[in-house]
């Protein structure tokens, strides 16, 4: 269970709490930045997939964010290819689907997604999907 109550924030390493997004709607990538960052992430965006895949190599965040409509990959493509990496393949990644429909759920997990989240994303379903899979260690200090 989970509540909001304690306005403090938790001070967290940088690098315990940047999460890459990959997504070439820039309003879209916008928004997911705004919405992360107010909960304290740190947003690194990439446009396109090969981009993407770079600062996934570069940055080694805690959480991807991946469009599944990407200009020059499709996301679950570059999610089978991070997942294939021993080095990368603890990295959660969420898809981002538009147009959702039957059998998206599917598809991205069958892909390696460990989550996905049909557009237009809310905060709240962004927030939630986010902290359950990073755990306690990025949402919460309390308990152990
Ligand atoms: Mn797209």
């Amino acid at each position: 269970m989970k509540d909001g109550h304690n306005g403090d924030r938790v001070h967290t390493d940088e690098m315990a709490t940047k999460v890459v997004c990959i997504e070439d709607n820039p309003q879209n990538s916008r928004l997911i930045r705004k919405m992360l960052g107010s909960a304290g992430y740190h947003v690194i965006e990439a446009s396109d997939g090969a981009s993407g895949h770079e600062a996934v190599l570069r940055e080694r965040p805690v959480l991807i964010l991946m469009d599944v409509n990407l200009p020059d990959v499709d996301g679950l493509e570059l999610t089978q290819r991070i997942k294939a990496n021993p080095e990368l393949q603890h990295i959660p990644v969420v898809a981002l689907t538009a147009n959702a429909m039957y059998g998206d759920r599917e598809r991205c997990l069958a892909a390696g997604c460990n989550d996905y989240l049909p557009k237009p994303v809310t905060k709240s379903m962004l927030l939630s999907t986010v902290a359950s899979l990073l755990g306690d260690a990025a949402s919460t200090a309390a308990g152990s």
